[in-house]
């Protein structure tokens, strides 16, 4: 059984509940805050943005919250996602590690945001929304919930980010495709946009720009609302699929993992996969090793400081405590675009203060090194996001190569990058350079985060 490549549930093996950690955290997380009042944020604070199904899951403390029927029967497009054990990789690595892959990239948008795409835009229906307003940095958000808007009858107008609206024309078609409307942010839309193309024209802008952007023509229309791609609670928790699924998936083949690996951008996919094992862990049934990966060109836990801040640039969100480097900062454009964000998930930044979760970040070459190796012995190419999970993933397996140990290591590939290979050519062209992130830079734009205790 052990031998076993792909490891797969049939349909009626499911998880039919999405899983809530904050009803297990041995502290609760700190509360969101009024943006004027500082005084813990209600739910009519976010009322504007969302709709209130998904306010109640944002502050829910219940452990198991039902899938909804019509949202399990649209991820059964392509769920249960299969689980790899990597023996190819394992074998070039030439080590005794065990490797699981759990693999998102078999969505219709080819990572795992449809995962909350679909019950995002489901509860808005419910409610009469019948506008989605969002941003997208690599493309991957903005098309899952057009496809996602597009199974429920909604419009989406999606402001992506000017560097990869530039850099990824396929992704924007790929939002056309699904009746998405799309726009390059800064966009001469808005009044935030307009006020940072005076400044500069070709501005490359950031996933906090977009945010403001989505937000503020969100905030205009009572018929329309906001989604988020990561970050917040909801959808850290319909992220979970992955972990109850890979959790059955392992089970099938007695492995238990001794270290979990996930990239983190804003850190729903590492959520989604870590919180149902990390369970596990606070009842005593396993005691993995779970690890962030992140970038070094945007080390949001391992630099970042744990204060409330905004999620967006213009300042228009609740303050979250999280780690941060700044609503203001603008990361370098690394290949890795769904990793470019300021903030980490209020959720994920807790657990990692309390020593439940570790982190390490890793320069872009050494992930696209790691991803030549999984892609010439697994054959799927990853995302660029995802190269970074692999990299520790490879780097945990070379350390067991020197020591002997026969550790079993588990990761999720999260998405597909088949509408990335811009960035292996350049990679293989070797005109990639690792950006490393000065103290001056980080300092500079945490000057502008509000000083609360
Ligand atoms: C959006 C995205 C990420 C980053 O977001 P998380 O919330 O940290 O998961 C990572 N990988 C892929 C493929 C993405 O689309």
């Amino acid at each position: 059984m052990s031998e076993l490549t792909k490891i797969l549930l049939d349909e009626s093996e499911m998880p039919t509940q999405w899983y809530n950690i904050v009803a297990d955290l041995p502290e609760p997380p700190p509360p969101p805050l009024h943006p004027g009042t500082h005084e813990p944020a209600t739910g009519e604070d976010f009322a504007a943005l969302f709709p209130k199904a998904l306010i109640e899951q944002e502050m829910s403390q219940e452990r198991y919250i039902d899938i909804p029927g019509e949202v399990l029967d649209v991820y059964r497009l392509w769920r249960p996602s299969p689980l790899f054990r990597a023996h190819r990789l394992e074998k070039l690595l030439d080590t005794p590690a065990k490797i699981y892959y759990k693999y998102e990239g078999v969505s219709p948008a080819g990572s795992h945001k449809p995962n909350t795409a679909v019950p995002q835009v489901w509860y808005n229906a419910q409610e009469g929304i019948r506008k989605l307003t969002t941003e997208t940095g690599a493309g991957q958000w903005g098309s899952s919930l057009a496809f996602a808007c597009a199974q429920f009858g909604l419009e989406s107008e999606i402001w992506q980010v000017a560097a990869s609206y530039r850099a990824k024309p396929h992704r924007r078609t790929m939002m056309e495709v699904w009746g998405g409307k799309v726009h390059p942010s800064p966009s001469d839309l808005t009044e935030f946009g307009r006020s940072l193309l005076a400044q500069d024209p070709d501005h490359p802008g950031s996933l906090g720009i977009a945010i403001s952007e989505a937000v503020s023509e969100a905030i205009e229309d009572p018929k329309t609302r906001y989604a988020l791609g990561s970050v917040l609670n909801h959808v850290l928790l319909h992220q979970t699929i992955i972990g109850e699924e890979a959790l059955l998936q392992m089970a099938k083949v007695g492995a238990v993992p001794d270290v979990i690996v996930g990239c983190t951008g804003g850190g729903s996919n590492f959520g989604g996969l870590a919180f149902p094992f990390l369970r596990e862990k606070l009842k005593g049934n396993m005691n993995p090793v779970i690890r962030c990966v992140e970038p070094t060109a945007c080390p949001t836990l391992t630099k970042g400081q744990y204060r409330y801040d905004f999620g967006d640039t213009a300042g228009l969100t609740p303050l979250m405590k999280m780690h941060t480097l700044g609503a203001s900062f603008i990361p370098e454009p690394i290949h890795a675009g769904g990793l470019r964000y300021h903030g980490m998930a209020p959720l994920v930044s807790h657990v990692y203060n309390l020593g439940l979760v570790e982190a390490i970040a890793i320069p872009q070459t050494e992930c696209f090194a790691g991803a030549l190796q999984f892609a010439r012995s697994e054959g799927i190419v990853p995302a660029p996001e995802p190269t970074h999970a692999i990299a520790a993933a490879v780097r945990e397996a070379l350390a067991c190569k020197e020591s002997g140990e026969e550790k079993t290591i588990l990761t999720a590939l999260c998405g597909h990058g088949h509408l990335d290979l811009a960035s292996y050519d350049k990679y293989m062209a070797g005109g990639m350079e690792d950006l490393d992130l000065s103290d001056e830079v980080i300092a500079e734009a945490m000057k502008g985060v509000p000083n609360i205790v």
